[in-house]
């Protein structure tokens, strides 16, 4: 789970985290939405400190990952993240790509991290192309690829940052399709996201962000359907 508390971040004079409080369940999938410069990406960032959080908390599973004594390599090694850009090691094979890590960080032999990364492409319909380079594949394909790698640390929580945003329409939804597989697994999930469709289908929580603050959150259905506030009428009635 995870559990944001008055969370503030500033880039100098800059807040645009303005005392953000949330939180993700165990097996939830929370989706945030607003316009560009609301400050999504930079509350993803935060809960796994690749950003700095000015004040406030963020816990994850019970451990204050803003706390100077957390062993914050322990609590990233649990988090899953995938980014708009796809960031795959454009030099290494799809399958070396999956095992890289598991070996350096989770010290796994060659077969174990092998075998786990076969079974992660196997889950994205990738398997076939486990020896292929990055270049090679579609951006979509290169999307999965980046979520197989993710999977294959076996983290308890996974964080996407428009997901989709980069890639060609037809290439959404097969991407989409390995997100609505992993939520109904129980995966915890918390998505920034341009897709209402998603949102209103998988997600158990919907929250719109506008100037650093979250406006409003609820059910995905009420929210989408029939939004409280005048910012979120605003802004869906440009994006619905
Ligand atoms: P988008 O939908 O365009 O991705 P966003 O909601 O993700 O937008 P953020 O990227 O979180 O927005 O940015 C929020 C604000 O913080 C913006 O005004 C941005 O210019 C500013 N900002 C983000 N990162 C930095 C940084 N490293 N240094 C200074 N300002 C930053
Ligand atoms: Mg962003």
């Amino acid at each position: 789970a995870i559990e944001v508390r008055n969370l503030h971040k500033c880039y100098g004079d800059n807040e645009v985290l303005k005392g953000i409080d949330f939180h993700v369940d165990a097996g939830q999938v929370v989706c945030v939405i607003g316009p560009s410069g609301s400050g999504k990406s930079t509350l993803l960032r935060c809960v796994n400190r690749l950003e700095e959080p000015t004040s406030g908390q963020v816990i994850i599973e019970g451990i204050d990952i803003t706390d100077e004594n957390t062993d914050l390599d322990a609590v990233r090694s649990r988090i899953g993240m995938v980014f708009q850009q796809f960031n795959l090691f454009p030099h290494m094979s799809v399958l070396r790509n999956l095992t890289i890590a598991q070996q350096r960080v989770k010290k796994r032999s060659k077969d174990e991290a092998v075998a786990i990364a076969k079974a992660n492409l196997e889950k994205v319909g990738l398997l076939g192309k486990a020896d292929a380079y990055p270049a090679h594949l579609s951006g979509g394909q290169q999307q999965r690829v980046a979520i197989a790698r993710a999977l294959s640390m076996n983290p308890d929580m996974m964080l996407f940052d428009e997901p989709t945003s980069a890639l060609d329409p037809e290439l959404v939804g097969d991407v989409l399709q390995v997100m609505k597989d992993l939520a109904a697994e129980g995966m915890t999930m918390m998505v920034v996201t341009h897709e209402m469709g998603f949102a209103r289908e998988v997600g158990d929580k919907l929250v719109f962000m506008d100037g650093g603050v979250i406006v409003e959150e609820g059910d995905p259905r009420q929210v989408l359907g029939n939004p409280q506030h005048e910012r979120t009428q605003a802004f869906l009635s440009k994006v619905l």
